[in-house]
């Protein structure tokens, strides 16, 4: 069995512990802070093993230097951006595997917020770990890769499971979907969706992990195949590339 725990930091960032009981092993996913990941560890009696870093940003690998004096846990992060990433010990390419306990994940790329991101999907666990790459109704704001590079990602988590666990970096989730509503407003799921979204945040609970299959018929970055968001946003049979690169703009600049 694999334990996943969700640490809240800072604003909206997520932090996640990853516990395998087989062995023991501990992993942290993305710690952008020391202390609350200490506390968290030092509370379940846990150590730490690895450090898996999605991308460079410090508000995701802000405590790999902090933790690993600490626990002397090995660092795993993308090679595409090996020299971003602090204290890496092992850098993993698009279809290589990291094995945690009695648990692999498959390592994709999936770049486009920024140059090298990776994902952590652990098939077993039904759990995706994507850092900034997909967010609950969204994507990351694509600061250092193209419209074509974060489509062709996107593409990549979409063909997981319907039933694959979406474990994002942040708490974006509800003004996500009043950009989505804004463009796709006679969409039945994503209305529902909104409503429980809506409630979760008033009662001041995570609407993080998110369900693919829910992500699939709601998330508009994941939709660019969909002839009536198409037209919404006035491209109607346009080259899916072209409907992305207008979402993600329209996004960039929508005021909820
Ligand atoms: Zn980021
Ligand atoms: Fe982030």
């Amino acid at each position: 069995m694999l334990d996943i725990v969700q640490i809240a930091v800072m604003s909206d960032n997520y932090i996640y512990l990853l516990h395998d009981h087989a062995t023991g092993l501990t992993a942290v996913v993305d710690p952008a802070v020391e202390a609350p990941v200490v506390d968290e560890l030092m509370s379940r009696g846990w150590q730490l093993d690895f450090i898996l870093n999605t991308h460079h940003h410090g508000d995701h690998v802000g405590a790999n230097m902090a933790l690993k004096a600490k626990y002397g846990c090995t660092i795993v992060g993308p090679k595409a951006d090996e020299r971003r990433i602090p204290g890496i010990d092992i850098a993993l390419s698009d279809g290589e595997t990291f094995t945690f306990g009695d648990h692999i994940a498959d390592v994709y790329d999936v770049p486009g917020h920024t140059l090298g991101h990776c994902a952590y999907h652990f098939k077993t666990a039904s759990a995706l770990f994507c850092g900034d790459a997909l967010f609950a109704l969204g994507c990351g704001r694509m600061f250092e890769g193209n419209p074509a590079q974060m489509l062709n990602s996107l593409d990549k988590m979409a063909a997981l499971p319907a039933d694959t666990r979406i474990y994002c970096a942040h708490e974006y989730t509800l003004s996500n979907g009043k950009f989505a509503l804004s463009i796709d407003p006679d969409n039945q799921a994503l209305i529902k969706r909104m409503e429980t979204i809506t409630a979760l945040r008033n009662a001041g609970t995570a609407t993080v992990p998110s369900l693919m299959g829910d992500e699939l018929a709601t998330n508009p970055f994941l939709r660019t195949n969909d002839p009536i968001l198409a037209a919404n946003i006035g491209l109607n049979g346009a080259d899916r590339v072209v409907i992305f690169a207008k979402t993600r703009s329209l996004k960039d600049t929508f005021r909820g």
